[in-house]
Parts: structure tokens; C-alpha cells; sequence
């Protein structure tokens, strides 16, 4: 950066002319679209209601091509075509599990590949988006942490996620047809690869996309973003984003969160308590979810129970506890909790009258389960590794 440039207050990147090449509409917030169309010459006056227009057919009726837009003036649609695209990750495969789980891996620019994955249910169909390639965080427990950062998601590439599974599960509305509220992709957890509040300002202009009436349209009720507990950025989150928070707890005592989530070491469980206590009043959400893996021995006894629940009731939090089964991965270094201490862990919960829900694995057989992420891509590339090396060819 220029050390001479002038401080600014603006923080969001809007720009006031176009930059080279085609710019992708996908993710681009409300203003920095109105920005880049008047910058492309659309008459400022007209700006906000073109934004609509657009946002409708991007997001509403899934058009990727100008010329469908059929409400626009056709030369106001080629003047767009010359400036813009409508682009989203690619999808690579898609496989799909004995349970209907779908796993797709998606290609980003640049060659990368992150992992989605579609949860069908009976009453609602939840679509797992992910953040960052890799995490620079390091879990013991999660496969994602044994992979460095590559790169953050753009804003685009994240809202491109649900337009792609909207593309696979065929939900785009034809135009005219009555509107069918009860979709496929109902809800949204950011629970994929990668810790979303180090990627803030991404995440924020993704979500606002999916909430936004115009846009995607889901209710901040059907949106959950789950964090390692990123201590400053909490408070944004209830300020700029207003979604559902889950929080990966995990233990009840510093020494073991510190081996397990050591981001813990930053920013201990009581700062991270005192963080969570004021998000449902400011968010205008009922309550957290606190995310606790099972592992065997670790942080499933009884006393943990009860530490839990003591911790959680001692800050005011009102809360529901989500038990989840730990999913194994080749090397992973801890092991399931049996379903009987399961049980008896939720048992003790359950009493001191909190929900205590144990999370169903789903597409295990595909390794679509959560903390599963990132083995096909990284599995997929290591074999061609290997098939270069074999073949004597350079990769
Ligand atoms: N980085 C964010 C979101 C992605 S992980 C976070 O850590 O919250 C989504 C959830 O899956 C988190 O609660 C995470 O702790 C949990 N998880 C990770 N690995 C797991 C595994 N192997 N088995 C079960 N849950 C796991
Ligand atoms: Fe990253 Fe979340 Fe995995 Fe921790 S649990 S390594 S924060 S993806």
C-alpha cells in the first residue's frame, strides 16, 4: 500500500470507475452494484431501481444471461453485457450419499476447490457453505485444520455456493408460476471449510445477499454461522449480520479447550462467555447454539455436563446444546464417544433444562459429515501427484 494515501473512513471497497475486464454482478453488495452501474453509465437516477431489477433476475430467478432480462430495455441489456458477468464456482462433482446428502466440490478461480455440502430433511433442506480453502486455524479434532489457508472466499464465490445447489436441485421459480415457499434449500449453515468471521466482511456481503428480499430471500432465522470463537468479531456479527450463532465450545475446562480449539489460547473460555452473553439481545435472536463434539474420554464426562451447563447458566446464555457424534477422518487422533455416554451426556443436560439435541451424522459413506471437509480435493490432487510421479511426468 502507498504510505502517502490518505486515511479513509471508507471501508467498503466501492468502485467509482470500472476496473479492467468484465466485473461478476454475484456478490456484489446493494452500493457497490449502484456504484458499478453508473460507472458503466447507467443514469444515477435509474441506478436503484435497476439494482432491484438485476438482484431479481440474479438471485430470485437464477438468469445467468443478460438477454433474459426481459425487462430491460434490450440496448440497456447489451450495455450491461459489455460490462458485467454472471459467474459462480464451478461445480466439479457431486456425489450423493445413502442418505441423500449431497457433497459437490466446486472450483474457485485460480484453481481452487472447496467442498458444499446439501443435508435433505423432512421439513427443510440445509445447504453447509464454506468460507476459506483450508482454515489457518487448527483444531486437533477437524480435517479442514490439518489444511493450510489458501484464500479466503470472495463474497461472490460464497452467495455463487447456494446459486449452484439452487442450479443442481433444479429450484430455480419460471417466471409467472405461483411462488412455492417451501423449498429445497431452506437454510443456510456457514459450518463448511474455514473460520468465517477471518473472512468478515466477505461473509457480512454474502449473507446480506441471502437475507435480502430481493435477493436470495431466506429468513435470518434460516441462516447459522458457526465460529471457533473469534472474540472481537462476535459483536459485528450481531451488529452487521444478525444471523444465528453456533459456537464450536467443545470443552469446559481452558486446558482442554486449549489442545482442542486453540484459538482458545487467544481468547479463553470466560472472555469468550462474557462475548456471547449480549448476541441474542443484539441480534434480535433467541437463543445460541453451543456446538460440543464427543470425544471418547476427552470432554464427554458427566462432570463435563455439568461444567457445561454450569459455565452457560453462570453468563445468562440462553441456549441450546448440540451434541455432535465426533466424525472420524484417516489419522484423526481421538475417537467417538460411545452412544451410551453420548446419552447420558445429553440425559444431564436435557435436566438442567436445556435442549440437547445429538446431531445425526450424515453422508459419512461420502465423508460429507461435518469436520470431513477437504479429503476428496486434497485426495483427488495427491493421486495425480502420484500418477505424475509414476508416469515420470512433471505435475
Ligand atoms: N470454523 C467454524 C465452522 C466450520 S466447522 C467452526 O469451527 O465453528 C463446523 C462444526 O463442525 C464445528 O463445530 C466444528 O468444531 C465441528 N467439527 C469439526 N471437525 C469435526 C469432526 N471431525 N467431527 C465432528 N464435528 C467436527
Ligand atoms: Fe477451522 Fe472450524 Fe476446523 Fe477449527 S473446527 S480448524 S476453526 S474449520
Amino acid at each position: 500500500m502507498d504510505a502517502n494515501a490518505p486515511i479513509t473512513q471508507d471501508v467498503q471497497t466501492i468502485p467509482r470507475t470500472l476496473p479492467e475486464g468484465p466485473v461478476n454482478i454475484v456478490g456484489l453488495t446493494r452500493p457497490a452494484l449502484r456504484a458499478a452501474l453508473i460507472a458503466a453509465g447507467t443514469p444515477e437516477k435509474q441506478a436503484k431501481m435497476r439494482v432491484n431489477q438485476i438482484w431479481q433476475w440474479v438471485y430470485q430467478w437464477g438468469v445467468r444471461d443478460f438477454s433474459g432480462m426481459t425487462n430491460l430495455a434490450k440496448t440497456y441489456r447489451a450495455q450491461l453485457a459489455e460490462h458485467f458477468v454472471i459467474e459462480i464456482p464451478e461445480l466439479v462433482t457431486r456425489q450423493i450419499s445413502d442418505d441423500g446428502t449431497r457433497k459437490y466440490l466446486v472450483r474457485i478461480s485460480g484453481g481452487h476447490e472447496v467442498e458444499v455440502v446439501y443435508i435433505p430433511e423432512e421439513d427443510r433442506g440445509t445447504l453447509c457453505v464454506s468460507s476459506q480453502v483450508g482454515c489457518t486455524l487448527t483444531c486437533s479434532f477437524c480435517h479442514t485444520g490439518t489444511q493450510k489457508l489458501v484464500r479466503n472466499l470472495t463474497a461472490g464465490e460464497i452467495v455463487g455456493q447456494i446459486m449452484m445447489a439452487r442450479d443442481d436441485l433444479g429450484e430455480w421459480p419460471v417466471p409467472g408460476a405461483p411462488k412455492d415457499e417451501t423449498r429445497l434449500l431452506s437454510n443456510i449453515v456457514l459450518m463448511g471449510m474455514g473460520e468465517p468471521l477471518y473472512n468478515f466482511d466477505n461473509v457480512r456481503d454474502a449473507m446480506k445477499i441471502a437475507m435480502d428480499p430481493e435477493g436470495i430471500s431466506l429468513s435470518r432465522r434460516r441462516i447459522t454461522l458457526s465460529t471457533s470463537g473469534i472474540v472481537p468479531e462476535i459483536a459485528r456479527t450481531a451488529e452487521e449480520i444478525g444471523c444465528q450463532l453456533a459456537i464450536s465450545f467443545h470443552a469446559t475446562t481452558d486446558a482442554v479447550r486449549d489442545t482442542l480449539v486453540p484459538i482458545n489460547k487467544r481468547w479463553n473460555i470466560e472472555t469468550l462467555l462474557d462475548a456471547l452473553a449480549s448476541y441474542p439481545k443484539v441480534s434480535n435472536s433467541e437463543r445460541i447454539t453451543f456446538e460440543y463434539v464427543m470425544l471418547s474420554d476427552i470432554n464427554d464426562s458427566d462432570e463435563d455436563a455439568r461444567r457445561l451447563i454450569a459455565l452457560i447458566r453462570g453468563h445468562g446464555i440462553p441456549a441450546k446444546i448440540n451434541l455432535i457424534p465426533f466424525n472420524e477422518w484417516p489419522g484423526a487422533p481421538y475417537q467417538r464417544s460411545s452412544n451410551n455416554r453420548i446419552r447420558a451426556f445429553a440425559d444431564i443436560i436435557y435436566k438442567a433444562g436445556y435442549a440437547s439435541p445429538i446431531r445425526t451424522p450424515r453422508g459419512e459413506d461420502i465423508m460429507a459429515a461435518c469436520g470431513q471437509l477437504k479429503s476428496a480435493t486434497e485426495r483427488a490432487r495427491k493421486s495425480r501427484a502420484q500418477i505424475a510421479a509414476d508416469t515420470g511426468l512433471r505435475s
